[in-house]
């Protein structure tokens, strides 16, 4: 039998007491990338100082942006005693100090632990300052214990619907719920809803709010991202497509409670998912694809034949939240790399789901990691293969390891700059992508004519690397090069 409590132990253990090295963030950390994308909005973690100090570090490191996010601060005697009075004293603070149209109030592991009724509280403070101009204030329960982002980001998207939606007059716009993505491809969205003609209600804008001009005040609370207003108006649109399977709460709700029709996924990267994403707006206001969308699309097919030849059977692992990395392999698949390896740190049954679809249509079963971490990747790679890495930053020691390069991607990436522009959404954003990727490929495997190089050559050719977001500079002796037993694979 394994001792895998004993850490002098040599055996081979399955994993299952402890997560190593994580692919998914803490709960507050979603609910607060939620609240990014709104106008005015000032997050509050109800904890202890080193939560929001946490989500500040990584979303600074990660954005390279001031980013504000407020704490109640607790201490061993609020903990023993309750976090009421340091709550009123925060919300008090911000108030007066800040000024915010909305707190969110986002509970941590200790303060569900201690059992704070934040809700409560918040009355409390409002009964106290009736017929004061005090901001909006709505409580987002996310213990990390009980969930990671992905359900924070949905949690918090929900809480803004519920408690600001009312019920006027049809807008004729679409709700879009984007899920985590970069600032540059929640903009691919928008300018691809502009090109079909379609308003939309972005959940929530982060385009701006997390690639912001350089500001002499790194003070201020970002006055861009989706207005109070704009969400009040989500129940009188004509449907609500989230593109994050995982962040769909906030969609059924409004067909729940205003019968506005939802539409579930997928993120629309690479051809097929970009053509369901263009398809369902389409139909939903009536109208043809105009010419420009074809003609990307047309750019975008292109693009994947001109890149064809360098990424052929090219094996490939993806980590990170599910929604990315279904999509990212159906984009690769269509690249003719495989997606031998599917990893994500949350428990899904959508995740699964999704990858059998992809596995009919490519006729490959992935390796799939469901609810696993960086350790398990790193075994699963011991004993199968790949040419590339497709994550975040925490993958760079095993593309290190392995001697393979890392395409970065997916939240955090802070030992590069440029994480807020990267793109691969919509047709246009998936012409970056591949040719960013093939790029990297070429200069990983590939000599400076563009010749495939052999096992030896890429045992002691030093590469050099260009690009500037995705290299492999810490990975620059390759000795997995491609091997013609992927065929096999199949
Ligand atoms: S995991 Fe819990 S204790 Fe740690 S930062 Fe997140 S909310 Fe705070």
């Amino acid at each position: 039998m394994n001792d895998c409590n004993n850490p002098k132990s040599e055996e081979n253990c399955d994993k299952k007491f402890a997560v190593v090295n994580p692919t998914r963030m803490c709960q507050p950390m979603g609910a607060v990338q939620a609240m990014m994308g709104v106008k005015g909005a000032m997050p509050l973690i109800h904890g202890s100082q080193g939560c929001a100090t946490y989500m500040r570090f990584q979303l600074i490191r990660h954005f390279r942006e001031p980013i504000e996010v407020a704490s109640t601060s607790l201490s061993e005697k609020t903990v023993i005693y309750g976090g009421e009075p340091n709550l009123l004293k925060a919300l008090k603070n911000i108030s007066e100090k800040q000024n915010p149209e909305m707190i969110c109030v986002m509970s941590s592991c200790l303060t569900d632990t201690i059992g704070d009724d934040i809700g409560g509280i918040i009355r409390k403070f409002e009964d106290a300052n009736i017929g004061l101009d005090i901001p909006e204030m709505i409580p987002i329960p996310t213990p990390s214990y009980a969930g990671s982002h992905i359900e924070g980001y949905d949690k918090a998207i929900l809480a803004l619907v519920e408690h600001f939606g009312r019920i006027s007059t049809s807008n004729n716009k679409i709700n879009l719920i984007m899920g985590n993505m970069s600032p540059a491809n929640n903009q691919e969205v928008k300018n691809l809803m502009n090109d079909l003609g379609a308003k939309a209600i972005i959940l929530t804008d982060v385009s701006e709010t997390l690639d912001g001009p350089l500001n002499e005040s790194t003070l201020e609370l970002h006055q861009e991202g989706t207005s109070l207003k704009e969400i009040e108006d989500t129940p009188n649109s004509i449907a609500t497509i989230s593109l994050s399977k995982h962040a769909d709460s906030a969609g059924k709700y409004l067909k729940e409670h205003f019968n506005v029709e939802s539409i579930s996924g997928p993120l629309p990267v690479g051809i097929k998912n970009t053509d369901e994403f263009v398809m369902n707006v389409c139909d939903l206001i009536g109208v043809d694809v105009p010419k420009k969308v074809e003609r990307d699309r047309g750019r975008l097919q292109d693009a994947l034949v001109d890149a064809h030849a360098y990424n052929y059977r090219k094996k490939v692992a993806i980590y990170g939240d599910p929604d990315t990395v279904i999509a990212i392999a159906h984009m690769i698949s269509e690249m003719g790399m495989i997606p031998k390896i599917l990893c994500t740190g949350i428990k899904s049954e959508r995740f699964i789901e999704d990858i059998k679809e992809l596995s009919r249509d490519i006729n490959f079963n992935p390796i799939i990691l469901a609810d696993k971490d960086i350790y398990d990747l790193e075994q699963t790679l011991n004993n199968h293969s790949v040419d590339l890495l497709i994550g975040n930053a925490y993958g760079a020691s095993l593309a290190n390891k392995f001697n393979i390069p890392l395409f970065r991607i997916g939240f955090p990436i802070f030992d590069r700059i440029g994480s807020q522009r990267i793109t691969f959404v919509g047709y246009t954003g998936g012409i970056r992508f591949v040719d960013a990727l093939t790029n990297m490929i070429l200069d990983y495997y590939y000599d400076a004519e563009g010749y495939k190089l052999s096992k030896e050559e890429l045992s002691f050719t030093p590469k050099s690397i260009n690009n500037p977001i995705n290299d492999s500079n810490d990975t620059i002796n390759p000795v997995n090069p491609i091997d013609d037993e992927i065929a096999n694979s199949y």
